[in-house]
């Protein structure tokens, strides 16, 4: 599998592109702003997106939405646990930032047979950041979106999350092989999961 970090959106969020190497199909993980950006990569790497991949229903992760399911005709995947955020999410965005985000198109729920070429992507859900926090894990990729970072654990403060899920889902990323690399939402992304200490 290929992987290339895209920082994008105010809030610098990671999307990231991963692909096979033989078909080029593609899926865009959390593509949180900047639509153009997002697809000229896609054009310059003569990728074939197949799917928009959210690791949550946060607006800073799926910004770029319509635009990219508009350019590529592509269905957005999300746990429908957090629908009710990623419908509010254009609301959200122009509360914090000044994106000027439009309506978001539909989502589906996260089919079972996730795959890129020959390699199944597992849904690991870890709720606590918000209800329907997913990981996407392709061995030895995990793509952990705001429940665990290089250095630090995600939000449970809002009213929606849960700290008690939160700490059962890192105990159940704690048992992940040791040759887990971690691709985080924010920040530093490729961390081996051995170096973090999960508690
Ligand atoms: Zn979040």
């Amino acid at each position: 599998m290929e992987i290339k970090v895209l920082r994008v959106g105010q809030l610098q969020t990671n999307c990231y592109l991963i692909w096979d190497k033989e078909t080029s199909d593609c899926f865009i993980i959390d593509p949180g702003d900047d639509a153009d950006f997002i697809t000229t990569e896609i054009l310059n790497q003569k990728l074939k997106p197949k799917a928009i991949l959210l690791t949550h229903g946060h607006f800073d992760h799926c910004l770029a939405c319509l635009e990219l399911k508009l350019n590529f005709n592509i269905p957005i995947y999300l746990n429908q646990k957090d629908n009710f955020l990623y419908q509010n999410s254009a609301k959200s965005a122009n509360h914090w930032t000044t994106s000027g985000a439009l309506k978001q198109p539909a989502t589906s729920p996260i089919p079972d047979d996730l795959k890129l070429g020959s390699e199944e992507i597992k849904v690991i859900s870890t709720p606590g950041h918000t209800p329907g926090s997913v990981c996407f894990y392709s061995a030895p990729n995990l793509f952990t979106g705001d429940t665990l970072f290089a250095e630090g654990i995600g939000r449970s403060d809002h009213s929606y999350s849960s700290s008690a899920d939160l700490k059962k889902s890192l105990d159940s990323l704690a048992k992940m092989p040791l040759d887990t690399i971690i691709y985080p939402g924010h920040e530093e992304s490729a961390v081996p999961m051995n170096i973090l200490s999960i508690d």
